[in-house]
């Protein structure tokens, strides 16, 4: 697809709207006095909006992703930049979009929430992309197609031969979402943006960056793509203590971060290695995220049991190609080692 062809997919009241013009949109150079958008005059610390634009944040994301700031966008949480992706691309009640299944839950209950008909063809049996069933899926009305690699809740990565098939293939938007990409063993797909004008790569600071509470999304894309998303987001979406602790972490703890990660990912291993040995366990499934689906022998007995220790974990057992199965987070070595005990005891 050609990026003259990404027009086409807009819904024409996105390519007519006049976006809301700030306060701070409508000066150019240095102020002194603020008068403009009634905010309080003293300093409480928190009395002036947020740049509706995140230009520094940007900047230090540009730095660390290594990909230029015109093609990133930042959302309130990944959740939100699914959302503008469907109030963008999909016209209520007509457009089409396709979710292999299994994978994360927002992409259906955000294409609920704005009526778009979703298609959900099953991923294979080891949870990889099934093209003939994803292009079977597919009708004039197809405007995106949500893949999830690492995915969740299977944690495996999607081989990348077939995600660049439907890239090839596929005339609409490929949405790669990389939430779990710091824990994988691979690349991600960012660097590919500039074959690609329909590829849309999502990641996010909740997971390897441990920031799950500032809620901090983001989307890189083909700068049209990045231009649309802008226009429809509500205006301040990043308020100013997340922009700034996001620019802070960014900055300063990206070696924490990797230190983190390479815990995260021996006590995966480690914790993979001692569920196979319990007896309840049946089968764990290869995980390059920083969780493991696990199939049990009895998943509602483990999963109550685990309850009544204090200790959460997904239940998985009811979804497409999961069947008996809960989905563990690797925690503190602590945490393995309370769970693990807690398993032997059933
Ligand atoms: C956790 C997760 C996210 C993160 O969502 P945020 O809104 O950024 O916290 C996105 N996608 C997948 C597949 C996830 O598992």
């Amino acid at each position: 697809m050609k990026a003259a062809d990404l027009h086409r997919l807009v819904r024409q009241n996105v390519l007519n709207l006049k976006p809301y013009s700030t306060a701070r949109d409508e000066f150019q150079g240095k102020a002194s006095v603020l008068l403009d958008a009634n905010e309080l005059p003293f300093t409480t610390g928190y009395n002036r909006y947020p740049d509706p634009h995140q230009r520094i944040l940007k900047e230090t994301i540009s730095a660390v992703k290594l990909v230029p700031a015109k093609n990133i966008f930042a959302g309130n949480g990944s959740d939100e930049a699914i959302d503008l992706l469907y109030r963008v691309f999909c016209n209520p009640g007509t457009d089409q979009v396709i979710i292999p299944q299994p994978t994360y839950g927002m992409y259906s209950v955000s294409a609920s929430i704005n009526d778009v008909i979703v298609h959900t063809p099953s991923l294979t049996r080891s949870f990889d992309i099934d093209i003939d069933a994803i292009l079977d899926a597919v009708t004039p009305r197809t405007k995106i197609i949500f893949l999830c690699s690492p995915n969740n809740p299977s944690g495996n990565l999607l081989t990348n031969s077939a995600i660049e098939n439907l890239l090839n293939q596929f005339n609409g938007l490929v949405v790669v979402d990389e939430a779990y990409i710091d824990f994988a063993d691979t690349t991600s797909w960012v660097p590919r943006l500039q074959e690609y004008p329909n590829l849309i790569v999502l990641q996010t600071l909740s997971k390897a960056w441990g920031l799950a509470g500032l809620r901090l999304g983001l989307c890189f894309a083909h700068e049209e793509v990045i231009g649309l998303l802008d226009k429809v987001k509500p205006p301040y979406n990043i308020n100013v203590l997340t922009q700034k602790e996001a620019h802070r972490f960014l900055t300063t703890r990206q070696i924490e971060m990797k230190e983190h990660v390479q815990t995260v990912l021996s006590e995966r291993n480690r914790l993979a290695d001692l569920l196979l040995s319990c007896s309840a366990v049946d089968h764990v499934f290869p995980s390059n995220a920083n969780f493991l689906l696990v199939r049990m022998k009895d998943a509602q007995k483990v999963y109550h049991h685990f309850v009544r220790k204090g200790i959460i974990v997904r239940d998985r057992s009811s979804v497409t190609l999961c069947e008996g199965c809960l989905r563990i987070t690797v925690g503190t070595p602590e945490e393995n080692h309370q769970l693990i005990q807690a398993l032997k005891l059933i």
